[in-house]
């Protein structure tokens, strides 16, 4: 069994609310939302942050972006834009270490 919250969350071991399902990812909303809308964007497979991600695997990583998207379709986000963060490292704040995309939409952000 492993000790990874979101590849137990995967797993069906721990719930989650799934608003978006593809073979290759996950997207569910997350428990302490910081906006309206926050949902996070996981792929299936563990990979520790994005960088991670990235480097083994471009084609799953694109499948995230694209899983994002429809996530920011189905929860009306387009016409009122919306912010994707992906912390990568504790230093920036990461606190599980599957990579995650925050999707973040429904309130205003102050600059970067
Ligand atoms: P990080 O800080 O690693 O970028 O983001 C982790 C996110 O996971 C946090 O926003 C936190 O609220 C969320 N989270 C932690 N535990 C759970 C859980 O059991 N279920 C869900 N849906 N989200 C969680
Ligand atoms: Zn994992």
């Amino acid at each position: 069994m492993t000790d990874c919250l979101f590849c137990r969350i995967v797993a069906g071991e721990i719930p989650a609310t799934v608003v978006y399902e593809t073979p290759a990812t996950l997207a569910f909303r997350d428990i302490s939302p910081k906006a309206p809308v926050h949902v996070l964007v996981i792929p299936k497979q563990h990979h520790a942050d994005v960088a991670a991600l990235g480097a083994a695997d471009p084609a799953l990583a694109g499948e995230v972006l694209a899983s994002v998207a429809a996530v920011a379709e189905k929860e009306g986000l387009l016409e009122g834009g919306f912010r994707v963060v992906f912390n990568t490292g504790s230093a920036v704040g990461q606190t599980v270490f599957h990579a995650h995309a925050h999707v973040l939409g429904g309130r205003t952000y102050g600059d970067l």
